[in-house]
């Protein structure tokens, strides 16, 4: 087992059962990220399918309700746990000579694929990085995003939205960025339902990811302000249970907004007080209000509050982000800890090392360990192991108080490789 997976991460990834509401009209099932059905006279609108590992258990979790044939398929958007697991559902409609559904998306979610294309081997690389301790290291992509349905009906542009009827129920479409910018929700007046897809997740929103592009917090609280005033009973989230009832739903939204304005403003603020990243963040980290670090919905189990810090100053900020030239174009780490070698003998830092975690100080002792691990050639074996031994119990150490999925995947990976390279060594 890697990273831990907490109570609120089994939620996150599906691991409940399936429900149904409004007189089992519509279904609700998770599956990593959750798939909504809407049981219509006409024939069925599903809103988000599930995992293409998954996308089996969900046909068949909808087969064993309703027979009716599928007529749009809707993607929040274009994520591998939202669009990809369609199969079951095309086999089927093949077999049985149906009219295609309607697939519709925001043409941001077009743009999207096309980047799949050019850029699949890479976001397997990520994605293994990401959800290493659920997916297993080594093992082929569990989670690659190519092979795509094209979309049938396309919103475009920013303010856009779309509307259809089937079965004398309405279906209200809504483009807003947030986690991503081909975002959409579905507003079900008839069902008093919001699926919103990503732009929830039972928990911190997914802002800021370490590994992924441009995320859009003051957008974000927008959007959930636009949900708000449908004051909807249901809301399914993109992860996570389905929330019931008009108060829950309102206070849910209405945390998730506050947060994203807060995170936003107090980064705006001190960029425009000629602050640098550095001091931005710090600061950041003790103004972090006790309400929002206490309220359920916004637990840091995936994202959490100190990447929606980077995802705000990265929104306006370039890549220069310390203020010191010694930055702008700097030599190697190894070079530069070689020469702090020259200065003082592993032997000296690894002293100092041990004395700050006695301290505490964990993540100081790890920039001080790193001047030998990157210093060090292996032919100085005896320091070098010493060092990357205590490297690995102090991100052992961090993983174990690590709220976030992410950042405790990308904490255990480390340990893992130099384990691997500390087996090396000892051979050695
Ligand atoms: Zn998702």
């Amino acid at each position: 087992m890697g990273a831990k997976i907490t109570e609120g991460m089994n939620d996150w990834f599906g691991w409940f059962p399936p429900s149904n509401f409004e007189n089992n009209t519509c279904i609700f099932i998770p599956s990593m990220a959750n798939t909504c059905v809407f049981d219509t006279k006409e024939g069925l609108v599903i809103f988000d399918v599930p995992i293409r590992q998954f996308a089996q258990k969900t046909f068949d979790a909808i087969r064993s309700i309703t027979n009716k044939p599928v007529k749009y398929i809707i993607y929040s958007h274009g994520h591998f746990d939202h669009a990809f697991g369609y199969g079951p559902f095309i086999e089927e409609i093949r077999k049985k000579g149906w009219d295609m559904p309607e697939v519709i998306a925001h043409e941001n979610c077009i743009r999207r694929f096309e980047k799949y294309e050019i850029l699949g081997k890479y976001h397997d690389w990520i994605n293994k990085q990401q959800f290493a301790s659920v997916s297993g290291r080594g093992r082929d992509a569990v989670v690659s995003a190519r092979e795509t349905l094209d979309p049938t009906i396309i919103l475009k542009g920013n303010d856009s939205s779309y509307s259809f009827k089937l079965g004398d129920v309405n279906f209200e479409i809504y483009h807003d960025i947030g986690e991503t910018d081909d975002s959409i929700w579905l507003w079900v007046p008839e069902k008093k339902t919001i699926c919103t897809g990503d732009l929830n997740v039972s928990s911190f929103p997914n802002i800021g990811n370490p590994f992924k592009v441009q995320r859009y917090p003051k957008d974000w609280a927008i959007a959930m302000e636009k949900m708000r005033e449908k004051n909807a009973e249901y809301l399914a989230p993109g992860h996570g249970r389905l929330i019931e009832g008009t108060e829950k739903v309102r206070d849910v939204l209405s945390i998730t907004a506050e947060v994203m304005h807060f995170v936003h403003d107090e980064v705006v603020k001190r960029l425009n007080e000629g602050k640098w990243f550095e001091e931005i963040y710090h600061e950041m980290l003790e103004i972090y209000p006790e309400k929002f670090k206490k309220h359920k919905i916004l637990r840091g189990i995936y994202g959490c509050y100190r990447f929606g810090i980077h995802a705000t100053y990265r929104l306006y900020h370039g890549w220069y982000d310390s203020g010191n030239p010694t930055d702008l174009f700097p030599a190697k780490t190894n070079d530069i800890a070689l020469e702090l070698l020259k200065i003082n003998r592993e032997e000296k830092y690894l002293e100092h090392a041990k004395k700050l975690y006695s301290e505490g100080k964990k993540q100081l002792a790890l920039h001080v360990l790193d001047i030998i691990i990157k210093g060090t050639d292996e032919t100085n074996g005896e320091p070098l192991i010493e060092a990357l031994e205590l490297k690995v119990k102090i991100l052992k150490e961090k993983v174990k108080n690590e709220t976030s999925f992410i950042a405790g995947n990308i904490l255990n990976n480390a340990a893992h490789q130099i384990k691997e390279r500390l087996k090396e060594l000892k051979k050695k």
